[in-house]
């Protein structure tokens, strides 16, 4: 089958490499769709780097079944599923004490790898795609999961001033949930189209960071006491810095995006104290939140295909991964044909 195979920085090929086979609990699964996630561009540009190459990437696939191994039960081969990438344990430290995203001993490469035709994975890790959620929709499972995990500690109530900073697919996310959850949505970036489409999803402020002051901007909004939640997905500290200047009262702050190049931010300790400010991170997601985010895909309350800017077939994933290098429109999906 063709794969594509990362063997170093900016250095993607395509290739011909041998056909995967499921063992006994798995599936094999004819590869449909597998969205671009952030992270896979982290390793095509060298951000993140490992000794082994070449490297497989892509987690945030999606397919049909086309044979199930012989101790699978309750499906079939025509199946329309996603898998949950992140196979855990259920019996280490952290499953146990429920924070499965730091399962110590998960089986991750089971289900990595989905910039390729075909691909094996767990099937008690599957969902299977409700009939009228489209693969391209179904692909956007993952990173909704991680979305889902981060604003729970946002804990948003109906009315809540909210900021999402950085609207990228990520940041189009969580502005529809915190959307969903009551709140005003303000969102903050420097690409205008980006906050066009933000505004197309719901958005009810947005600020172009360039030409305004968006801490200004903010505290004006709410009447000088600052907004009561902001999410911050973009992984820059002068990101994170900003937030914290817009946080009321009571307000929590999540930094939701990785930080690349990794930095350090000024912090004065004293505004999260007399403020009672939550400063928290979030990371990955739980098999519950894969779970929901599907949900929320099949009830419509998360639109995904007006966040999908690039669609193009495997043999073009080098001008995919660029385009989000570039930050040129927004998601990225690979849609791998016969
Ligand atoms: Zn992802
Ligand atoms: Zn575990």
């Amino acid at each position: 089958m063709k794969a594509a195979m990362l063997y170093g920085v900016r250095d993607v090929r395509v290739e011909e490499i041998a056909d995967p086979t499921p063992q006994e609990t798995q599936v094999l699964i004819d590869i449909k769709v597998c969205g671009v996630c952030p992270s896979d561009v982290r390793w095509y540009t060298g951000a993140r780097t490992t000794d082994q190459y070449p490297r497989r990437l892509g987690h945030e696939w999606v397919g049909e079944i086309m044979e199930v191994g012989p101790e699978v039960e309750g499906f079939q081969p025509g199946d329309r599923v996603v898998p949950d990438w992140r196979v855990v344990c259920g019996e280490c430290h952290y499953c146990r004490r429920g924070i499965f995203n730091y399962c110590s001993n998960t089986r991750g490469a089971l289900v990595r790898g989905g910039f390729c035709e075909e691909g094996v994975a767990i099937a008690t890790n599957l969902r299977v795609i409700p009939e009228h959620v489209s693969y391209e929709e179904a692909c956007f499972t993952e990173p909704l999961a991680c979305c889902l995990n981060g604003i729970r500690k946002n804990r948003i109530q109906p009315g809540d001033d909210v900021v999402i900073v950085g609207v990228g697919p990520i940041g189009l996310m969580h502005t529809q949930l915190a959307k969903y959850h009551g709140a005003r949505v303000i969102v903050c970036d420097r690409i205008d189209n980006r906050l066009q489409k933000a505004e197309e999803v719901g958005a009810d402020v947005t600020i172009q960071v360039d030409e305004e002051d968006a801490v200004a901007r903010v505290t004006e909004l709410t009447d000088g006491r600052g907004a009561n939640a902001i999410v911050v997905a973009v992984g820059s500290t002068k990101a994170a810095e900003m937030a914290l200047s817009m946080a009321g009262i009571n307000a929590s702050v999540n930094l939701f995006a990785g930080f690349y190049p990794p930095g350090t931010m000024d912090l004065d300790p004293n505004v999260i104290h007399y403020k009672q400010i939550d400063l928290t991170g979030s990371h990955d997601f739980t098999p519950h939140d894969f779970t929901t985010a599907l949900k929320l895909i099949e009830y419509g309350i998360v639109k995904l295909e007006p966040l999908i800017s690039h669609r193009l077939p495997l043999d073009e994933i080098y001008h995919g991964f660029e385009a989000v290098v570039h930050q040129e429109g927004l998601k990225v999906v690979i849609e791998i044909q016969e």
